[in-house]
């Protein structure tokens, strides 16, 4: 029976049975000479040239009453707690007689999982002591209505199949799923990145939800179960974007599909996607938790870069010559005690004065000090941005020996901090350093230094086969970190618990036929409508699509004002007065009144604000202040002229155009629907330039 440390034994270069070849990008030679780059300084022809290949998995709660195996409610969020249970994960063989990687490594971390439960949201079920009810009929309708939404190919059965879940979110370490169609595609359309062709989705699931994670430290993990078992579909695209921008076009577009079926769940983490980076030489790593989608193209070009860089660092390690026999320790005692390359360094830095190591000393805690032949130098190249290949050692002692207490550790490549040179003088007298070997320092309760110093041998001899298999953590700034080792291949199994459920071709019929309008198919509609392709696009997707397809502008000209203005006020309002969008019938007479010629089409936008800041008034009230009337006072646009060409003698010298502008500015908003902008604007022009002259007055 192999030890919890065995587990990535696997001989050098892959990791056979953690990674399955297709997570390899199709295009084995990196381009080691392409430049570090910031994002947004590269086109679409240099990320071609790196071979960047990315996918998405979007995940999206629905809008169900209840949850999809117990009839716990749905999208109750709750911070009562009633009760608490406490579980500890241990590994066991998988039904092939294996361990799975992950395991281990959430053992390997010796974690406390503490489910904090509220009695409203969550029963029995969810705690893994009574077998799942039917599966949810609601949310079967609408997980099949976003596959026939994606043009997938539906199953006949929904089969339930239980997917490892092992970092503790769900208590019984695994996750209820089914397949419900596969094998689709959309048409990706977006003009302005030179997009025009299918996204190919591979599958859809729908699936239950898992914790919602409270804090994470040290050894203890702590979950609210609120959010367990709401239903959320999974769906997952081939790896068909092949710039960062692609990418968040196409996260857009699978959330306005998903959503046009208008049963998703709206609000914070109601919507999650992972996204999949690769580039020529490396493999398929999965940023996870990505929080939205303006964040998307920053993190795959950053997760692209980062891997180009791990790339590099193995090149220079292969050029030095370094194997992974070099870089083993023994497994079976501490490691300070079998290894010449491991120390416990307490007596070298009993006079340390760097605060850290000083406390950890009083702490009486274990201090370690590694080295890593022919490491120096490259601990501190830049991987991220900000960030050092260093980063990649601390991430995995950080999450895998529950380090904690940050800075846990430091290495030889940083000069004049933290350690003085006498201290690693002395460091690398006792370790028998050469030149180009590197010190790394971890401290810490002795335990966890241990598994430490394991730890960093692991992700040194991954250094030797480049991009390591593991899923990472997407962080707000648009780096990443890690966060496990990829799970086993074979993650899926049967859930015995449930049976078959059976899609009944009625059904499917009855979907099709009430299929609801795709983003695609909207904004195909608004072209017809007279916008232009990026105003019909957006507004397809907008929350006031609906509002719009209510108003019902009939001329080319007033679709566009209309669809102009509420993409420009709408937002602006819903964010300062908080109120939700207006109901049609308050702005359907603005609407009219534009189609019939009795409000000017550049009022149009000052009547939408006055309705939306007061919805208590009448629409005729904002129709009649603003009705166009070149009879109604003849004089006032003279009077108007005449005491803004008196007051622009202050603009003497300023070019015309200047100075037209600023005189538009003043006359137009008394002026505006009764006196059409073209008539004011000849009339300032006339007036101005016999002031000013016409070539401004500039002499
Ligand atoms: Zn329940």
């Amino acid at each position: 029976m192999p030890q919890p440390d065995d587990d990535r034994t696997a001989p050098e270069g892959a990791l056979p049975g953690l990674c399955p070849p297709s997570d390899l990008n199709p295009r084995r030679e990196t381009p080691l000479d392409f430049p570090d780059s910031e994002f947004g300084e590269l086109s679409a022809d240099d990320y071609r040239v790196l071979g960047f290949m990315s996918g998405l998995e979007v995940h999206q709660q629905l809008r169900t009453a209840g949850k999809l195996f117990c009839r716990c409610p749905a999208g109750r969020r709750t911070t009562k707690v009633d009760g608490e249970v406490l579980r500890h994960m241990r590994p066991t063989l998988s039904e092939l007689g294996e361990y799975d990687g992950c395991a281990l490594m959430e053992f390997k971390t010796r974690k406390e999982i503490v489910y904090q439960l509220e009695r409203g949201s969550v029963c029995t079920y969810e705690m893994d002591d009574t077998p799942p009810f039917p599966v949810d009929p609601e949310a079967v309708r609408v997980a099949l209505e976003v596959a026939l939404l994606f043009n997938l190919k539906l199953v006949s059965e929904l089969h339930v199949m239980r997917k490892q879940y092992l970092d503790g979110s769900i208590p019984t370490g695994f996750q209820r799923t089914a397949m419900v169609g596969l094998a689709g595609a959309i048409p990706f359309r977006v003009p302005e990145l030179g997009v025009d062709r299918e996204l190919r989705i591979r599958q859809l699931s729908l699936e239950e939800d898992s914790c919602r994670e409270v804090s994470d430290i040290g050894h203890r993990i702590v979950f609210r179960t609120d959010r367990l078992g709401t239903p959320l579909t999974e769906t997952v695209t081939e790896p068909d974007l092949f710039t960062p921008f692609e990418v968040q076009a196409a996260g857009r577009l699978i959330a306005a599909t998903v959503a046009s079926t208008g049963k998703i769940a709206r609000g914070a983490g109601a919507a999650r996607q992972d996204t999949n980076v690769s580039i020529a030489g490396s493999r398929r790593i999965e940023l996870k938790g990505v929080p939205s989608h303006r964040l998307l193209p920053r993190l795959v070009h950053v997760e692209a870069f980062r891997q180009l860089n791990l790339l590099k660092i193995r090149a220079e390690l292969e050029k030095r010559g370094v194997t992974k026999a070099q870089l083993q320790v023994a497994d079976k005692v501490l490691p300070w005690q079998g290894s010449p390359l491991v120390l416990e360094a307490s007596s070298q830095l009993r006079h340390c004065d760097y605060a850290p190591v000083r406390d950890a000393i009083d702490r009486k805690e274990t201090i370690a000090a590694v080295r890593l032949p022919q490491f120096g130098g490259l601990l501190h190249r830049r991987t991220q941005p900000g960030i050092t290949f260093a980063r990649e050692f601390a991430d995995r002692l950080r999450v895998i020996a529950c380090l904690t207490g940050r800075p846990f550790m430091i290495h030889s490549d940083v000069k004049d901090y933290g350690l003085d040179r006498a201290e690693w003088r002395q460091l690398r007298a006792a370790l028998r350093a050469e030149q180009w070997d590197a010190i790394l320092v971890c401290w810490g309760p002795r335990d966890d230094v241990a598994t430490a110093v394991r730890e960093i041998f692991l992700r040194a001899q991954d250094a030797l086969v480049g991009v390591p298999a593991e899923t990472r953590q997407a962080y707000a700034d648009g780096t990443n970190g890690f966060e496990r080792i990829l799970p086993g291949a074979d993650r899926m199994y049967p859930d015995t618990d449930t049976p078959p459920v059976p899609i009944a071709d009625a059904v499917v019929a009855e979907l099709r036929a009430g299929l609801a309008e795709r983003p695609w198919e909207r904004s195909g509609r608004y072209m017809q409508a007279g916008l232009d392709e990026r105003s019909a696009r957006w507004l397809a997707r907008a929350p006031w699509a609906g509002l719009f397809d209510a108003l019902e502008p009939r001329s080319p000209a007033v679709a566009r004002r209309v669809a102009s203005a509420l993409e420009k006020r709408l937002p602006f309002h819903a964010r300062t007065s908080g109120r939700p969008l207006p109901p049609p019938h308050r702005v359907r007479p603005l609407v009219e009144a534009l189609e019939a010629g009795t409000l000017r089409s550049e009022a149009f936008e000052s009547a939408l604000d006055a309705l939306l800041e007061d919805p208590g008034l009448p629409p005729d009230v904002v129709l009649a202040e603003l009705r166009p009337s070149a009879s109604e006072d003849p004089a006032a646009l003279d009077v108007a002229v005449r005491r803004t060409v008196e007051e622009s003698s202050e603009l003497a010298g300023r070019p015309l155009p200047t100075v037209l502008r600023w005189a538009m500015g003043r006359v137009m908003p008394d002026l505006l629907g009764h006196v059409d902008p073209r008539l004011v604007q000849a009339r300032l022009e006339e007036a101005l330039a016999a002031v000013h002259g016409p070539a401004g007055g500039a002499l």
